[in-house]
């Protein structure tokens, strides 16, 4: 549960424009303390905002609703964010979250930190129906070259890890040393993770073939545990395809 600290008013903008509702989150370093993001953003010199700052504790502060725009991506500057929009403010469809620290510090964020920003977006991504797969997961600096926000270090897989680790510790996971293709013999929905729980990624039809790099230990379907990655943050129930068991 967030600790509401507010904003002041000409930092954030009420609504959103349009049709538009929050479609990825951006990360971002704070350069900074919690207690002095919490100042700044209650500062109407500040001009900005993000909905949410997590703290090296753990601690989740919310500053702006998410149904409202908060000022956290700007514009964009050389970007390489494959799902941005062209001649749009990424604020629009984004919600930002902040995280205590500085941009040059060492990788990894304490665990706590970490743990609390992946139960955080997780819980985002679910209420606004937003796929968990990296594309949806901007670092900042994807949006504005010249930033190096959130931090020289942040490394984008672990995180990613961490976030999928939040919803369903108990998996495991093993690459391949080879890849083999399997045929789907029953219509059915890849995941972001080996539970039928997690985000829909795609459909996949009877007698299409994919290709399995990576193999995990997942929700037991059936009797049959056994899930397969065929894409980044994409698995198919292994009960799904030609070759239900490995062996
Ligand atoms: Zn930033």
């Amino acid at each position: 549960m967030a600790d509401w600290k507010g904003c002041a008013a000409r930092n954030y903008k009420i609504g959103r424009p349009g049709q538009f509702q929050p479609e990825a989150v951006v990360i971002h370093i704070m350069d900074g303390t919690l207690s002095g993001t919490d100042s700044w953003f209650n500062d109407t010199r500040a001009k900005v905002s993000a909905h949410y700052g997590v703290g090296k504790a753990g601690q989740v502060h919310q500053y702006v609703k998410e149904a409202d725009t908060a000022f956290h991506a700007g514009s964009a500057d050389r970007p390489r964010w494959p799902l941005l929009k062209p001649r749009v403010n990424p604020n629009f469809y984004t919600i930002g979250i902040e995280h205590e620290g500085l941009a040059g510090e060492p990788w990894p964020w304490p665990l706590p930190q970490l743990q609390a920003s992946a139960k955080l977006v997780r819980e985002i991504m679910d209420r606004w129906g937003i796929p968990v797969v990296p594309e949806r997961i901007v670092p900042h600096h994807l949006i504005r070259a010249g930033k190096t926000c959130p931090g020289v270090n942040f490394n984008r897989a672990a995180y990613l890890t961490a976030l999928t680790t939040a919803i369903a510790p108990a998996v495991t996971l093993a690459p391949l040393a080879s890849a083999f293709d399997v045929t789907v013999i029953d219509p059915t929905t890849t995941r972001s993770w080996p539970q039928s729980e997690s985000a829909p990624v795609a459909v996949k039809t009877k007698g299409q073939t994919v290709r399995v790099a990576q193999i995990a230990d997942g929700e037991t379907l059936m009797g049959n545990a056994n899930w397969y990655g065929v894409g980044p943050n994409e698995f198919i129930w292994a009960g799904a395809t030609s070759r239900p068991r490995l062996s």
